[in-house]
């Protein structure tokens, strides 16, 4: 990961801001900018060094891991304290308005009297997270590519009257076992009537004798997450259960081959909304149909109705309508894509077949 480089497109940002440093709290970004991946840090990027506060616990991570920036490790307990003293008394500061307290903001003030030269900000890290490098793009194919690799094992410890919690939990081991750092997020496995939560949780109900099971799982690989959705049936599926799985596959057929740099994410939504609306489920399609992923699990663009993103080669995001029916069930398939310069390139390599299992 080219550290110094993302350090230094920031620094000109900054400049163009006439903003002298920046204060950086939103741990993600931390590790954006230097590697670190500790759970309690401050990077204060000013016009020629980038310094790390971190505390003793992470004396020896910091070590390994930082590239970029000096580290310090503050044993007194205050990191605000600690980057406050960094802080030259005249200069213009940018902090991250959307991902600090008020109390942080306190402590802040009791050691730097510049509240006049404070500059309120938001995005500004995440707008150069959008676009994901070489380095990036590589370790989001390791995630997707590991997640994708114990769907079929996993799949084949299915039990007649094993419960949701159980298939989540094989699929979690199965992660772990295979090197992931840790989950992307909740796995959600909900089967039948249940799957049309579509942000269930697993719990103590069995797999359906027959009906579908929507299976949404992700892992985290070097701080890099994958985000894959499959939906599979078991017993013998309805023409109902075809016809609507069918129509979700369309749907997302469409959204990816509308993926090109400059199309408006919106029309990404547009094109999956307009296929399962025409089938005549569009009442049954309320969230959006995709989002950026990377260092976070959410993060832009979003590829909903209301968004203003434009599509730019090198970002990754992902696509996922459904159709959810209270009462009878779910489908969902969630699949990433990379922005090309000429269009999508699928990353997910899970084929999208309707499964079938008789258990
Ligand atoms: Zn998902
Ligand atoms: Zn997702």
């Amino acid at each position: 990961m080219d550290f110094l480089k993302r350090q230094a497109a920031l620094r000109a940002h900054l400049r163009r801001q006439h903003v002298d440093a920046m204060l950086i709290s939103h741990l993600p970004n931390l590790r954006y900018l230097c590697g670190f991946s500790g759970s309690n840090g401050l990077l204060v990027v000013g016009p020629r060094q980038t310094t790390l506060f971190t505390d003793g616990r992470y004396r020896e991570q910091a070590r390994q891991e930082v590239t970029g920036a000096r580290v310090v490790i503050e044993t007194k307990g205050d990191l605000w304290r600690a980057a406050a003293a960094e802080l030259g008394p005249k200069q213009r500061l940018a902090i991250e308005a959307d991902r600090i307290t008020l109390a942080q903001r306190k402590r802040l003030f009791a050691h730097w009297k510049g509240l006049h030269r404070l500059v309120l900000t938001q995005g500004w890290v995440e707008r150069q997270r959008v676009i994901k490098d070489a380095d990036e793009i590589a370790a989001l194919r390791r995630a997707i590519n590991l997640a994708s690799s114990v769907l079929e094992a996993t799949l084949a410890r299915m039990r007649r009257g094993m419960k949701e919690t159980e298939l989540a939990g094989w699929l979690e081991f199965s992660l772990r076992q295979a090197g992931g750092e840790g989950l992307a997020f909740e796995t959600i496995v909900v089967g039948g009537a249940r799957g049309a939560r579509i942000h269930g949780q697993p719990g103590p109900q069995p797999l359906p004798r027959r009906g579908f099971v929507v299976m949404d799982y992700g892992v985290r690989l070097a701080g890099y997450h994958s985000d894959m959705t499959r939906t599979i049936h078991i017993g013998r599926p309805t023409a109902k259960a075809r016809q609507i799985y069918q129509v979700v596959r369309d749907a997302q057929s469409a959204a990816l081959a509308a993926i090109k740099p400059g199309v408006a994410a919106s029309a990404i939504d547009r094109a999956a909304r307009r296929v399962i609306q025409k089938a005549g489920f569009g009442a049954y399609f309320p969230h959006s149909t995709g989002h950026g992923v990377g260092l976070e699990i959410h993060e832009a663009p979003r590829l909903g109705a209301t968004s203003q993103d434009l599509l730019q080669a090198g970002q990754v995001v992902t696509v996922e309508p459904g159709i959810y029916i209270p009462g009878w069930g779910g489908v969902r398939i969630e699949d990433v894509a990379l922005v090309t310069a000429t269009g999508a390139e699928g990353l997910t390599p899970t084929p999208k077949e309707l499964l079938t299992y008789g258990l």
